[in-house]
């Protein structure tokens, strides 16, 4: 059910929000001064950043980012290995690549400048539709919609619609193009990314103080803090497998990179099994280990949660003598192992193993 604002209230939405805007803007890193515009490369590479990450979270990694390459060029002609090891602790690294191979095309099939519009967006490595959709409002003023979480939250809530998520989602898109504004649509869509993330947050939306209190159907009705609706949530599968702590006698460790597609692919790992679902916690196998050692298990157990499994390791541990090159690996300092660009879970690894072996 979907219940329609009077045109007159409709009409007045984005003036109102920008007002409120204007006053309570978030100053973050990314953003232009007000009246300014924005730089499209800062804008692009906090959308892939920000994507299944907080603005906190993003902040430090987006300065050091533009400290190390401080152009779309500059970022291009890095080496994607020293770009992943920035990266490492975002997660999902697929994007991490993509973000290298999108500088790369912008850098040379379009003299590093980014395309204007959202189609010609769409067609760069790592860019789809909420992207090109942020990057075409919030760097070129264009009218689009960028709808993401807190927009579907916020229109959710305006409208009053009750149909659950995910299948909301064309309605609640229509229902957010439909009041997109002509003047300031960039100014606008941060407006309602604000809004949705300090005022019509997911608990407690802070009604009073709410620039579209007057209208807001999921308010009047009393049930804005139920919006969006979500459908019962499907359990997470859990995995399991065993990973591999070897140190020499330098006090190396050894690390393998993971084949560049898949899961955390390209990214440095601690060797372990598959990770597998049938695996019986407590009697799965111990593998095949990556060098021949005294293995020993070390108490305990890694725990850590990817979007569709959460992953159970069990850790081997072993000291060996000899440090060549086997199995396709590398010898790593302990003392450097920050800037082995490790992913988290491996860095969990790493700091049960530094614990408890
Ligand atoms: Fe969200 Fe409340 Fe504003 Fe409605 S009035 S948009 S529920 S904060």
């Amino acid at each position: 059910m979907v219940t329609p604002l009077k045109t007159a209230s409709a009409r007045r939405l984005p003036g109102a929000l920008l007002d409120w805007y204007d006053r309570n803007r978030r100053h973050l890193p990314w953003r232009a001064a007000p009246g300014e515009r924005a730089d499209p490369y800062r804008v692009w590479l906090s959308e892939i950043m920000l994507q299944q990450t907080t603005v906190v979270t993003v902040g430090p990694y987006f300065e050091r980012f533009l400290t190390l390459w401080p152009t779309v060029t500059d970022l291009a002609e890095a080496r994607l290995e020293d770009v992943l090891v920035e990266w490492a602790g975002l997660g999902y690294y697929a994007r991490a690549r993509n973000l290298h191979k999108c500088a790369v095309v912008v850098a040379e099939s379009h003299g590093g400048r980014f395309p204007e519009t959202e189609a010609g967006l769409r067609e760069l490595p790592g860019i789809g539709v909420y992207t090109a959709a942020a990057i075409g409002a919030i760097a070129f003023d264009q009218p689009a919609t960028p709808v993401d979480g807190n927009f579907e939250r916020v229109m959710a809530r305006l409208h009053a619609v009750e149909a659950p998520m995910p299948g909301a989602k064309p309605l609640l898109r229509e229902l957010a193009e439909r009041l997109t504004p002509n003047h300031r649509p960039g100014d606008y869509a941060q407006a309602v990314m604000d809004l949705g993330a300090t005022v019509c947050t997911p608990r407690k939306p802070k009604c009073m103080i709410c620039p579209w209190s007057e209208v807001c159907a999921g308010r009047i009705a009393g049930i804005a803090e139920s919006l969006p609706a979500k459908s019962p949530k499907k359990a997470k599968p859990t995995r399991r497998g065993t990973a591999f702590w070897c140190l020499n006698k330098d006090n190396d460790v050894f690390l393998r990179r993971r084949p560049s597609s898949g899961l955390l692919g390209g990214m440095m790992e601690i060797p372990s099994t598959e990770w597998r679902e049938d695996a019986d916690l407590g009697a799965f196998e111990t593998g095949d280990p990556p060098l021949p050692a005294r293995w020993r298990e070390l108490p305990g157990m890694v725990r850590h949660t990817f979007t569709h499994f959460h992953l159970e390791l069990r850790v081997m541990a072993a000291r060996i003598e000899k440090d060549g090159a086997e199995a396709g690996g590398v010898w790593h300092p302990i003392a450097n192992l920050g800037r082995a660009g490790l992913p988290t879970v491996m860095t969990k690894i790493a700091r049960h193993a530094l614990k408890h072996g």
